[in-house]
Order: structure tokens, then sequence, then C-alpha cells
């Protein structure tokens, strides 16, 4: 049963449909909804197990709802998994019927766009289901709030762990420069950062790298460039024994999801004396926007509550300092006690 299950933490709701006319097969978890219905996006990958996509979507439904708290947003998380390969599987029925499963729970799950899935997938699973967020037009592209609470975050580590009250002359190290990393750098160079950049995609980062005046760099090295912060905007687990050794930066804020490999990562920051920005503290502005797109669209409140992310992290700084914790435990603690006030178990 699912509670046997490595990955499950108390999942209120965990439920599948296989749809035979559109060769739709998903899951949709919903982690927590003591503070407000589950929100979180909808992933299109093409699993190898069925274990794989259930894991991951147990996983991912419990971040959302530590996102939801931290940003405090009145959302539980929620996440969806649609197992097909994005690249040929995304068929417009696909997608219709991913509306029907999402419409058929009532509002307990809220979708939206995450890997393999754009903004006009969401828009044609939203022909079908009144839940589908992110698509208002004056909105734009969630992506950039998110790119917006990583640098108001980045700001005020920067202020708190190097004493530099702006990000002129900051030396900083982008690791991948996609929706969110790219504009994270145009922030950046904007605010007369000195840049470098990697991607995987080294096509991506060198067209990056040659509008913003950053410089281009391996994705090998990024993580060791002699810079001032370290911005991991691609992949998960990046935080990890070896890499913490080899960084040079004191501070680290990125938009990249689950970025410490283990709990232990977190003291091994504290201990290398490195001022690390819970991930799901800084990449909480996309959300932020959701929360806004599904209210009352106001780009000031919006921009309000994104500044207000650095506000948390400076509380979470302060308490790690206090208590000599990890910043981690900290951010999950802070969610927690959001969580438990709202009458939530975790
Ligand atoms: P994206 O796919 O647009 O960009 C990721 C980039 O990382 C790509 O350009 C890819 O080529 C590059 N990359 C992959 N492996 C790499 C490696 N080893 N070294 C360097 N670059 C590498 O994705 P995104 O939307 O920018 O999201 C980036 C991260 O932020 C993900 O972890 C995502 O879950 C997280 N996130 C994104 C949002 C959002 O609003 N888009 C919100 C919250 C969290």
């Amino acid at each position: 049963m699912f509670q046997d299950h490595a990955s499950f933490d108390g999942h209120r709701l965990v439920t599948a449909r296989h749809d035979q006319a559109s060769g739709l097969s998903a899951i949709i978890a919903v982690h927590d909804d003591s503070r407000g219905p589950a929100i979180g996006g909808c992933r299109i990958s093409p699993y190898p197990t069925l274990d794989a996509a259930l894991t991951d979507v147990l996983r991912l439904s419990r971040g959302m709802t530590y996102k939801c708290a931290i940003a405090d947003i009145p959302y539980g998380g929620g996440k969806a998994v649609i197992i097909a390969d994005p690249r040929t599987g995304k068929t417009p029925a696909l997608l219709e019927a991913m509306g029907d499963f999402v419409e058929s729970l009532g509002g307990a799950y809220i979708t939206s766009f995450d890997s393999g899935s754009s903004l006009d997938d969401v828009r044609t699973i939203g022909t079908r289901t009144r839940f589908a967020a992110g698509t208002l037009p004056e909105a734009g592209n969630a992506s950039q709030s998110t790119a917006d609470g990583v640098f108001a975050c980045m700001r005020a580590a920067a202020e708190l762990g190097l004493g530099r009250p702006a990000l002129e002359g900051c030396r900083v190290a982008v690791q991948g420069v996609g929706n969110v990393g790219g504009r994270l750098t145009r922030l950046l160079a904007d605010a007369g950062a000195q840049l470098w950049v990697a991607d995987a995609d080294e096509e991506r980062a060198r067209g990056v790298a040659a509008t913003t005046g950053a410089t281009w760099c391996g994705i090998d090295d990024i993580h060791r460039i002699d810079a001032d912060i370290f911005s991991p905007n691609a992949l998960g687990a990046i935080l990890n024994e070896r890499s913490i050794a080899e960084l040079t930066a004191k501070v680290v804020v990125g938009g990249a999801n689950n970025q410490l490999a283990t709990p232990e990562d977190d003291l091994r920051l504290r201990a290398a004396g490195i001022v690390y920005c819970p991930d799901f503290l800084a990449n909480a502005g996309g959300i932020v926007n959701l929360h806004y797109q599904r209210s009352t669209w106001s780009p000031a409140r919006l921009r309000e509550h994104i500044e207000g992310l650095a506000d948390t992290f400076r509380e979470i700084f302060e308490t790690a300092e206090r208590t000599a914790s990890g910043m981690g435990s900290v951010a999950n603690a802070l969610a927690e006690d959001r969580i438990h006030a709202a009458g939530g178990q975790r």
C-alpha cells in the first residue's frame, strides 16, 4: 500500500488514472491541504517504472507543502506526473484527458507547468478544468517571478553573508541558464555583478554570456570558480560532500529544487562558513505569482510578496546563527510551524 512506500509522508490523497483512448497514465498526489487546496505543477516524463513516477509525485508534492508554507500563501502541496515522453507523447487528447482528471478532484488539486510541460500545455489542460493556473496573459511567465525571488534572496544573503549591501561588483557563478537562470543572469548583469555562466547546452550558455557580458564556463568547473556567490539553477543534489569541499563562494542562492544531496549537507555548509538560502524559499517566487493569478492580480502586491521572501531569509539566518543550526533545518521548522498552526500534522 501507499503508506509502505519509502517516500510516503501521510499524503492526504494519492490517485492514478489510465485513459485508454488518449493513452494518459498519470498520478496526482496531495500531500497536505491544511493551509488550503493543494497546488503544484504537472511533470511529464518517460519514467522507467511506475514506482519511479510514484516516488517523484510523493516527494515533489511534499516539497510543495513546504514551499507554499514558507512563502506564506494559502495553499497546500500537490503535484501531478504524467508518464510520457514530453517530446513525442504530448498529444492534445492526452492533455485534455489530464484536464478531466484534475477536474474530477473538484479543486482539491490545482495544476500548472513543470519540467516537461509548457504554459501552452497548461492552456490545453485548462480547456477541461477550472483548476489550472499560470496562464493569465498579463502575468507573463511565472519563471520571471522565480528569478526575481532568487535575486531578492541573493541580495539579502550578500548583505548578511558577505557584508555587501549591493550586488554590484559581486562575483557570481550561475549554473544553468534556462528559464530561471537565464532571467536571473540578466537581473544580475543589470545590477552590475561580475558573472560566469555554465549550461549543459553550451550554445545556450554562450548566448546568455554574449548578451549579458558574462564569461562562459564549462559545467564541471562552474562551482569551483573563484566567486563570492554560487547560484545553482539546474540540478538537484548539487550540494554534496564533494562539491561543498570544492566551493570557494561563501554564499549559495539558486532556483534549482532539492539542492542538498542529504540533510547532512545542510550542516556541512554551515561548517564551511557558507551562507545557504534554502532552495524552497529562494525559488518560491513562481508559486507566489500563481497565487496572485488565482486571486486578484496585482503586480505591486506580487513584488512586495517576493521581496518578503528576503525578509523570511533574514529571519531564518538569524535563527540559524543563534542556534548554530543549518539554514535548511531552520526553514523546514518554520514551514512546519505554519502548517501546525493551520491544523496540519507535519
Ligand atoms: P530549464 O530546463 O529551463 O533550465 C535548466 C537548465 O539547466 C537548462 O538550460 C539545462 O540545459 C541546464 N542544465 C542541465 N544540466 C546541467 C548541468 N549539469 N550543468 C549546467 N546546466 C545544466 O529549467 P528551469 O525552469 O529554469 O528550472 C531550473 C530549476 O529550477 C529546476 O530545478 C526547477 O525544478 C527549478 N524551479 C523552477 C521554477 C520555474 O519557475 N521555472 C520554479 C521553481 C523551481
